[in-house]
């Protein structure tokens, strides 16, 4: 069964400051500082209340990485939701493109939902928290806090690893793997009103990543990787690669989950305390 009426709204809920691009995108050393903002996607579908990502809360591990990590600007994804009368018992699912804390760390919210993420990501950051601490780079972005609540999802038979591509994970909703941020990194597909959208994860932190590094004002067609990321360089570019396959080269179809130009090109929906809510769909 397919279906073309999934309603998307791009929800951001938090912004570091003063971040440096390059810590982001290879080769932007010129490029300067940004407050990089961070959001999520809610889908609506019928009956179906999905989110893809969730955001972060701000109770303890995750209050501390958000610190730590230079992100000061904040609002509770759980109050963005009540913009839509959404409430956390109300999500039916949750689709994490990866486990990153800035991704899933609110996953323990929604007590109902049923999580997806790929069985890869899941693995492998089992096995990376089980290595000795010098190889705490790996997991600097993960809070063993969203580990935790994911397996507890698991015990109550919510949480389902999915194997590498799926059409029709939800009617009308596929997922695409995408290795290089992170081993088992997926980027999804919605179908809309407005076509097939592509919710990046972060597979893509910028458009710099599909379009390459600017000059003479004249983007060069070259893809960029990521400058932080777990996987190798290779991979992430053929994620690219994939991603631009899918939207056929049109950015308007690419929900970038980092967006620093904050979604320019959506329609603005609300914004609420200098946080927007775009209409995707
Ligand atoms: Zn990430």
């Amino acid at each position: 069964m397919s279906n073309n009426n999934w309603d998307v709204h791009v929800i951001e809920f938090a912004r570091s400051k003063d971040q440096p691009i390059a810590s982001l995108v290879q080769g932007t050393h010129e490029a300067g500082l940004i407050d990089l903002p961070f959001s999520f996607v809610l889908a609506r579908s019928g009956d179906r209340i999905v989110l893809v990502d969730t955001g972060f809360m701000k109770e303890g591990l995750g209050g501390e990485m958000s610190e730590s990590f230079g992100i000061p600007y904040w609002i509770s994804p759980l109050r963005m939701l009540e913009e839509f009368d959404v409430k956390p018992e109300d999500v039916t699912d949750i689709v994490l493109s990866h486990a990153h804390f800035d991704h899933m760390g609110s996953v323990y919210k929604f007590p109902n939902a049923q999580i997806y993420i790929q069985k890869r990501e899941w693995l492998s950051w089992m096995e990376a928290m089980a290595l000795p601490p010098q190889f705490g780079f790996l997991t600097m972005a993960i809070n063993p806090d969203d580990l935790r609540a994911g397996f507890t999802a698991s015990v109550e038979h919510r949480l389902t690893l999915i194997d590498g591509d799926k059409d029709n994970l939800l009617p009308g909703l596929h997922v695409r793997t995408g290795e290089g941020h992170t081993l088992g990194q997926q980027f999804v597909i919605l179908e809309s009103a407005r076509g097939r959208l592509v919710v990046s994860g972060d597979c893509v932190y910028a458009a710099t990543n599909l379009c390459g590094h600017k000059h003479d004002g004249k983007a060069d067609g070259v893809y960029v990787p990521l400058a932080f990321g777990v996987g190798s360089v290779w991979e992430q570019l053929k994620t690219i690669d994939r991603i631009n396959d899918e939207i056929d080269g049109d950015l308007s179809k690419l929900i970038i989950l980092h967006d620093n130009d904050r979604w320019e090109n959506l329609p603005l929906y609300r914004e609420i305390d200098g946080f927007k809510i775009m209409k995707a769909s």
